[in-house]
């Protein structure tokens, strides 16, 4: 294989194509920051199944649909009680958002993701936040970038 082809492969597991980086973007710039319910209730509800990897009376952890590494898992509270993102964060939100953060560290050794892993907080159109129902990216399994695109 020659070097730049190698280099190619390479790459492909460190980023997602550009084709794939677009169509998250597009869908965070066609997501409208609102206090509507969001596909995430359904989850909640169990509406629409998704692949639950943990759970308590507050938090519920899924599976990404649309992965962004091997390990793709997230986070959310089961009440949002106003936090559609971080940046509506007010005092009585830190218990939660410590607890989602605490959660994540837990989901990510049932994951054994002994190696390390990334949490994320998109938020807003510019963050690239598509579903306003805060929540917590847990990625891992590949080798992460810095800095983030
Ligand atoms: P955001 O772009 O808002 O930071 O992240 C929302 C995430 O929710 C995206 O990574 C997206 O793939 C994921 N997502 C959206 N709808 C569904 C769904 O119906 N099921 C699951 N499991 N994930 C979803």
């Amino acid at each position: 294989m020659s070097s730049g082809k190698r280099l190619q492969v390479l790459n492909s597991h460190i980023s997602p194509p550009p084709s794939a980086m677009a169509s998250e973007k597009d869908a965070a710039l066609a997501a409208v920051p609102s206090d509507s319910p969001t596909i995430f209730d359904k989850i909640i509800k169990k509406e629409i199944p998704a692949n639950v990897v943990y759970e308590d009376d507050k938090v519920l952890a899924f599976r990404d649909i649309n992965p962004q590494a091997p390990t793709h898992i997230v986070l959310i509270p089961k009440v949002r009680d106003g936090l559609t993102g971080l940046s509506k964060a007010e005092e009585r939100h830190i218990e939660i958002l410590g607890r989602l953060l605490y959660t994540a560290k837990v989901v990510a050794k049932q994951e054994n993701l002994k190696e390390g892993f990334r949490i994320v907080i998109n938020d807003g159109p510019k963050g690239c936040q598509s579903v306003y129902h805060i929540h917590v990216h847990l990625l891992g399994g590949r080798q992460m970038n810095w800095p983030p695109g």
